[in-house]
């Protein structure tokens, strides 16, 4: 289809929106158009984040000559011709403004060939206007540069975060396109240096190695394309086994129709096929695809086309919940014996720690799994009556202390063999689990300052600040507006060192700012307040207060991993220990 201008009537129709407000967006735009033109391999590089260029090169299907000034109009696109279109989107693109609202906010030069021209077209922009236009000689497909982005709207430069920042939400956006396309190459670059590669096999596995590494990628259950259809609804992808966990929900991706998009009550939909295989306030990893007729989802109804509506929504939360879980069923199968019913030890901790489930509410999830008669019948025989293994016992075995190496390390001495312990990440945990415990009864200790500090902060961190002083509060702070962008800062949950007070508080600012839709502030408080209340790595300890830590650690729920799940010790069995010494 040629470029066009919309028609008024249909323009008016179409969600509009200032879609570009930082360089992340900009990319996005560039690189939808480059998938849009069917392009198999597509190169990005920034500088400075992107605020001083951006550039995204494709070999797709290029912009014939005489219609290049006419794609930076707005409204003009090559995607919509009626308004029935915009009912059946199949493309990334189709509101014809990327390229204009780019333009008017920057530097932009534009160079094309489509394949069937001998020549190629290079276009200049400048706040714009076009500076030049002229032929070019070139390879088929299109290069676009951004330079300057925002020069003339101070404003918006100014909410631009550090080049770090900037940078992080171009890396994230690009792994979900690799992860979306997995049969384009994506290469990823930021000043100069490579970030992210993949090679377009067509495997999402091959993908999920190149931008997770092995461990992840080991760590995957595949969700095949024959998991879930029904009613033309899919969905597939791939899903982490309980033992991979993160601390957001960063890493809870959907594409709808090769489209990233946030949805809550889709990550809802995974959080409850989940429940209770992951420990609390902990998010799996999982990339799913649901392809469904484009008729039953209206993309346009968000500016930048990352939220969407579906006509049948409770069929396709349906859809998610039951392929996540039927995978997570299928592929870690217990014995038999181990079956509800048949016996109840598998229910109970090890170590005789009481009769409670290993895990709240797993009894529960054995049932939803024998429930699976509500299914479709497609879907039944491939249900299998499985109850997922829980991960190995969590309990820790009683230990004896040994010593500590370089003020950071316990060595323990256990049943099982030689325990390593790290200082700081073990007593993060003991911190962690005792402040939700005490946020749960609303008594986290706080401690009153002689002399309060006072934080002053930039006029954004403030504003944040004010809103969510109260989350800071249940966390044993209590932090007072002092003038303009000053706080007071009277009381801290105890034990968080005075010098580390603002660097606590903007901890948690810092990632308010950086989290997406589903940061949660109670969590960040509970992560930093732990993190920072804990012994320290370069801390001598005392036989005393080595052995009182390793034994609240042997009381927590999760003792082999920190809140942030770096591990929080090395276990050398007896066995490995021999195998080292040649003994056997
Ligand atoms: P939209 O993608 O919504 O159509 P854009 O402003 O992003 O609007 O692009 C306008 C038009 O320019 C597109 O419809 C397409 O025809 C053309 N175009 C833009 N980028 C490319 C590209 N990388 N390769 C081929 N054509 C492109
Ligand atoms: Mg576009």
């Amino acid at each position: 289809m040629p470029i066009q201008i919309l028609p008024p009537d249909l323009a008016a129709k179409i969600a509009a929106g200032e879609v570009i407000e930082r360089p992340a967006s900009v990319v996005k735009e560039l690189v939808e158009n480059a998938i849009d033109a069917e392009a198999t391999s597509i190169r990005i590089a920034t500088s400075q984040g992107g605020r001083r260029t951006i550039s995204v090169a494709d070999n797709g299907s290029g912009i014939p000559a005489d219609q290049v000034p006419t794609a930076f109009a707005r409204h003009a696109t090559s995607k919509l011709a009626s308004v029935e279109d915009l009912y059946r989107v199949r493309t990334l693109g189709f509101r014809g403004e990327a390229l204009a609202s780019i333009a008017s906010v920057s530097r932009m030069a534009l160079s094309t060939r489509a394949g069937d021209e001998p020549v190629g077209t290079s276009i200049l922009f400048e706040g714009g206007e076009m500076v030049r236009v002229g032929p070019v000689a070139r390879n088929r497909g299109t290069e676009v540069t951004v330079e300057n982005l925002f020069y003339n709207t101070p404003a918006r430069l100014k909410f631009l975060r550090t080049d770090t920042t900037e940078s992080g939400h171009v890396a994230r956006l690009i792994s979900s396109y690799s992860l979306a396309f997995p049969e384009r190459r994506f290469e990823l670059y930021s000043n100069d240096r490579l970030v992210s590669k993949t090679t377009g096999t067509g495997q999402m596995r091959d993908v999920v190695l190149a931008l997770y590494g092995l461990d992840v990628a080991e760590q995957m259950l595949d969700v095949p394309e024959n998991t879930y259809q029904r009613d033309g609804v899919a969905v597939w992808g791939m899903i982490g086994s309980p033992s991979l966990h993160r601390a957001n929900r960063r890493d809870v991706i959907f594409f709808v129709n090769h489209r990233w998009i946030q949805d809550t009550a889709l990550a809802y939909a995974v959080t409850q096929a989940y429940h209770t295989l992951l420990p609390q306030g902990r998010h799996p990893l999982v990339i799913l695809n649901i392809s469904l007729p484009p008729e039953e989802v209206d993309v346009n109804i968000h500016p930048t086309k990352q939220e969407v509506r579906f006509r049948e929504q409770g069929a396709v939360f349906a859809a998610v919940q039951w392929a996540v879980r039927s995978t997570l069923m299928s592929q870690r199968p217990v014995p038999a014996a181990e079956l509800p019913g048949r016996s109840s030890a598998s229910w109970t901790r090890p170590h005789g720690h009481g009769e409670a489930p290993l895990y709240p509410g797993q009894a529960q999830m054995a049932l939803d799994v024998q429930r699976t008669g509500d299914l479709p019948a497609s879907q039944q025989t491939a249900a299998p009556l499985f109850v997922v293994q829980p991960r190995p016992t969590e309990r820790l075995p009683m230990l004896r202390i040994v010593g500590q190496i370089a003020q950071t390390y316990i060595i323990a001495e256990g049943p099982g063999g030689l325990y390593l312990i790290d200082q700081h990440a073990a007593h993060e945990r003991i911190r962690y689990e005792a402040l939700q415990e005490e946020r749960a009864a609303n008594q986290v200790p706080t401690q009153q300052l002689l002399t309060p500090p006072i934080l002053e902060l930039s006029p954004q961190q403030s504003t944040l600040l004010q809103d969510h002083l109260e989350a800071l509060t249940a966390f044993g702070f209590d932090v007072t507006l002092f003038g303009h962008n000053a706080f007071l800062v009277k009381a801290v949950p105890v034990g968080l060192p005075s010098d580390l007070i603002p660097v606590a508080i903007s901890e948690v600012l810092d990632a308010a700012t950086e989290g997406g839709a589903d940061f949660s502030w109670a969590d960040q408080a509970l992560m930093t307040v732990a993190c920072h209340t804990a012994v320290r790595a370069g801390q001598t300890l005392s036989p005393v207060e080595m052995r009182d830590l390793v034994q609240q650690l042997e009381h927590t729920s999760l003792p082999h991993t920190c809140p942030h799940g770096r591990p929080t010790m090395i276990h050398v069995s007896q066995a490995q220990l021999e195998r080292y010494f040649s003994r056997t």
